[in-house]
C-alpha cells in the first residue's frame, strides 16, 4: 500500500511537473508572440514616421526650401522618376477601367463624364464627333 502511494504520488508529481514545464512553455510562447508582435508594430511605427519626414524632406526640396546634398538629391529623382511611373501606370489602370483621362490636363474623370472636372476641358473629343 505504502509503495502503491508512493509510485501515485510520484507519478502525480511527474505529471504536475509536466504540466508545469508545457505551461511555462506556453508563457514564454505568448511572451515571445507578445514581443514580437509589438516589435512588428514599432517597426510598422518607424518606417511611417521615416516615411512622413522623407515627403516633408521632398517638399523642402521641391520648393526649394532646402538645398539637398549629393545624397538626396539622388533619392530626389529616384522619387520623381517613381512618381512619374505610379502615375502612368495609375492612369493606365484607370483607362483599362473605363476612366476618362482629361485630354488637356489629364486628370481622372469618371467613364461618363463629358467634361474635365479638373480644367472643363471637353472629354471624348474624338467620339463625340
Ligand atoms: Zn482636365
Amino acid at each position: 500500500m505504502d509503495i502503491n502511494n508512493f509510485n501515485k504520488d510520484e507519478i502525480i508529481s511527474k505529471g504536475k511537473d509536466i504540466t508545469d514545464a508545457a505551461y511555462q512553455k506556453s508563457l514564454e510562447i505568448i511572451e515571445r508572440t507578445k514581443i514580437r508582435f509589438k516589435l512588428q508594430e514599432a517597426k510598422a511605427t518607424q518606417k511611417r514616421a521615416y516615411v512622413r519626414l522623407g515627403k516633408i524632406a521632398y517638399e523642402l526640396i521641391k520648393s526649394g526650401e532646402i538645398k539637398p546634398d549629393e545624397r538626396m538629391s539622388g533619392l530626389e529623382s529616384e522619387i520623381d522618376t517613381a512618381n512619374y511611373n505610379v502615375k502612368l501606370l495609375m492612369r493606365e489602370q484607370s483607362e483599362l477601367r473605363g476612366a476618362a483621362v482629361c485630354p488637356k490636363c489629364g486628370f481622372l474623370n469618371p467613364e461618363r463624364a463629358k467634361f474635365c472636372s479638373e480644367c472643363a476641358a471637353p472629354l471624348h473629343e474624338d467620339t463625340d464627333k
